[in-house]
């Protein structure tokens, strides 16, 4: 159990929502009574120690995600985490324990065993968090903010960027609203119109695709500026607090998902659970979902990330690729620095395109 190169990262989801914001398609339900949740967190603490016996191995992240993990109250968060740190070895002076929160919630700081705070604030305007459906407003996020910041200095905020009706001024609002609380992380992403959300068969006027690019641009130009590293499409980080447990998922690492809809990958096998918390619940069945760590994946992960990929190997004798990546260069899509590839800004907003292409030469 003590080694730590063999560490994995352990997610849980926790499905509950008080209400669905108009733009998610993440899986989460308005739970009938506390037996629900209580149940499930009973669940989940079983889990981790059935998990952590099968695989004894170490784990050095935990993530509590959701859904509204902040909605199953303290004393729920600590069980799940105090699990999480028997079974799999993790602790809060070495690894990192994150808690995603919605500012709405009544959460109990002092006493909460994390060390690190995900909220979602999605924007520090009342009509944009209108829009979107949040519960919550500026003032609550002011407030939740200024309480959890007493006890934790490593906290990350979430920030959409392209919702109805938002300007640059209201996004520089928003971005400001992030700097000035001392967030040390900000994930900025860009608004999805998913089917199966009110948003989708909504008459709403949204933003086209290149004002969200425009949008998107100044975001990473601005945060630049204040000193933030764009080390994956949507992640921001000041020096150091990237966040470890996400990072697994774009560096090839095993990360555990517990929860029904969450997604595992260890060894070379990806699997998830059912997004049904009945179904779930009733057999704990792993859908076996793919091979895991292929050259494709390494490849298409790691260009996410402001690492890249070191073509050295497969384009050594290849003159038409290094060719094409000369021309992606000069498009302004990709860095190149001899045959280490990095994604610009620009090629960040069309990445799907740009690595298929670069891919078709593997
Ligand atoms: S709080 Fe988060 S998970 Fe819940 S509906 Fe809103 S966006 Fe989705």
């Amino acid at each position: 159990m003590s080694n730590v190169n063999n560490s994995l990262g352990l997610y849980v989801h926790i499905p509950f929502c008080a209400k669905k914001c108009n733009y998610c398609n993440f899986y989460s339900f308005a739970p009938k009574n506390a037996d629900v949740i209580n149940n499930y967190v009973d669940d989940t603490v079983s889990e981790i120690y059935r998990w952590g016996e099968r695989l004894s191995r170490p784990a050095d992240s935990l993530y509590i995600g959701g859904g509204t993990p902040s909605l199953i109250t303290t004393p729920n968060l600590n069980k799940i985490i105090d699990a999480a740190k028997k079974a799999f070895n993790l602790n809060e002076k070495n690894n990192e324990i994150t808690v995603e929160i919605n500012p709405k919630d009544d959460i109990d700081f002092k006493s909460l065993k994390a060390n690190r705070i995900s909220m979602g604030l999605q924007s520090a305007n009342d009509t944009e968090l209108s829009i979107l459906g949040r519960r919550h407003n500026l003032n609550e996020a002011k407030e939740t903010v200024n309480e959890f910041k007493k006890y934790f200095s490593n906290f990350s905020l979430d920030v959409i960027i392209g919702t109805p009706k938002q300007t640059k001024e209201s996004l520089k609002n928003t971005l400001d609203f992030c700097i000035n609380s001392n967030a040390v992380h900000i994930s900025c992403y860009m608004l999805k119109i998913e089917k199966n959300t009110p948003f989708y068969n909504s008459n709403l006027l949204f933003l086209n695709d290149d004002e969200v690019s425009d949008l998107y641009l100044f975001t990473c130009d601005y945060l630049k500026e204040h000193g933030f590293i764009k080390y994956e499409i949507s992640n921001f980080t000041k020096p150091g607090f990237y966040a470890k447990h996400n990072f697994k998922y774009w560096d090839n690492k095993d990360y555990l998902g517990i929860g029904p809809s969450a997604h595992s990958r260890i060894g070379n096998k990806r699997f998830y659970y059912s997004a049904d918390l009945n179904d779930y619940l009733t057999n704990h069945k792993e859908i076996y979902e793919g091979t895991a760590g292929t050259k494709e994946e390494i490849i298409m992960l790691a260009l996410r990330t402001n690492k890249g990929y070191n073509f050295k190997n497969e384009f050594k004798n290849n003159s038409n690729a290094l060719l094409f990546l000369k021309k992606l260069k000069k498009a302004g899509y990709i860095n190149l620095n001899g045959t280490l590839v990095t994604l610009t800004n620009k090629g960040c907003l069309t990445e799907n395109t740009v690595i298929a292409s670069i891919l078709e030469y593997i």
